[in-house]
């Protein structure tokens, strides 16, 4: 049995069609954990939708009547990248109850999983990159409503930037350090990635995103602390910006909650991504955000977000690979 709860449904499955992106993955993820004896059946459990109510902490009034009645424009449905359908809006909302519960579920066990969620590209009126409403910012809100959290953290690992996370919580934090430290010289990228830190009014989130800077989304609005890495970044030095940015974020931040955006599209054979990252390394990555948390008593929430790999197997073993390092990590193993 786990040391955290796993949150998933079968209507988890994004209905479609054939698609890069690949709906089958949490079905296969659930699949998988079970028959490899990662986890046990009683270690899920199953959300239940998002209430509109919820969405509405994020979501604009006019975007979310629009949703449920069909009346997006004909441009607002092809920034999805994804066709619209009444149950696709409901596939969004159960993801939107996944990650409330996740994160209910992590505030009082230190952890837990959607095993889905992470729909970053989601801004508060409209939907993009495959991203219709965004659950990570709707736990967030849901949590601190209900007075459960005063500030969180998002860590964003996805390949892309989390540009719908910065967009909806722009303006809420105020940064004190300059910049991430550059990793050590011995890890330090041929090309450098450049960190950028904005500063913006006091609040109550703090956004990191580490992604590949030639890619989508053009327009990159500022995070807490943006990494944008250069094409083909590797292991090591993925690794060591990730640290800085993690210790440079928890030095002058004390968040309640951690959400992290395990993507699995850094990976080195991801059809929508361009960094260099092996299989080994995105769990080496996964274990350094558990290991962050752990060692400060964070309690960590965390989604799928994507995952693009030629061979769909690759996209299934990184995701999964992520609960195994939070089992060594939170049962204190390694
Ligand atoms: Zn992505």
């Amino acid at each position: 049995m786990l040391p955290f709860k796993l949150v998933y449904s079968d209507d988890y499955y994004l209905p479609i069609g054939a698609h890069v992106f690949p709906a089958e993955k949490y079905n296969r993820i659930h699949e998988r954990l079970l028959a490899s004896g990662v986890a046990a059946p009683s270690d899920f459990v199953v959300p239940l939708p998002a209430t509109d109510q919820d969405v509405l902490l994020v979501h604009t009034p006019q975007y979310v009547e629009k949703l449920k009645t069909g009346t997006l424009s004909a441009r607002e449905e092809l920034e999805f990248e994804v066709p619209y359908s009444p149950e696709l809006v409901r596939a969004f909302w159960l993801a939107a109850g996944g990650s409330i519960l996740a994160a209910d579920y992590a505030l009082n066990d230190g952890a837990a999983f959607s095993i889905g969620g992470g729909f970053h590209h989601a801004f508060p009126d409209h939907g993009e990159g495959f991203c219709v409403i965004h659950d990570v910012a709707i736990a967030i809100r849901r949590m601190q409503r209900d007075g459960k959290i005063r500030n969180a953290m998002t860590v964003d690992c996805d390949v892309h930037h989390g540009n719908g996370t910065a967009a909806i919580f722009a303006g809420t934090r105020t940064a004190s350090e300059p910049l991430p430290s550059a990793p050590t010289a011995a890890m330090r990228p041929s090309r450098p990635a450049r960190a950028k830190m904005r500063s913006s009014h006091a609040g109550d989130v703090f956004t990191i995103s580490l992604h590949q800077e030639n890619n989508y989304p053009a327009w990159k609005p500022p995070s807490s602390i943006d990494i944008d890495l250069p094409d083909e970044t590797g292991d090591d030095d993925y690794l060591a910006w990730l640290d800085s940015a993690l210790n440079s974020g928890l030095r002058q931040f004390e968040p309640e909650l951690l959400c992290y955006l395990a993507g699995a599209d850094p990976y080195r054979e991801d059809q929508l991504g361009g960094l260099s990252l092996t299989i080994d390394g995105l769990k080496r990555r996964d274990e350094l955000v558990f290991r962050a948390a752990k060692a400060r008593g964070i309690p960590v929430m965390v989604t799928l977000a994507g995952g693009y790999a030629l061979k769909l197997e690759d996209t299934i073993t990184i995701h999964c690979n992520t609960v195994v390092a939070a089992k060594e990590v939170f049962t204190g193993n390694r």
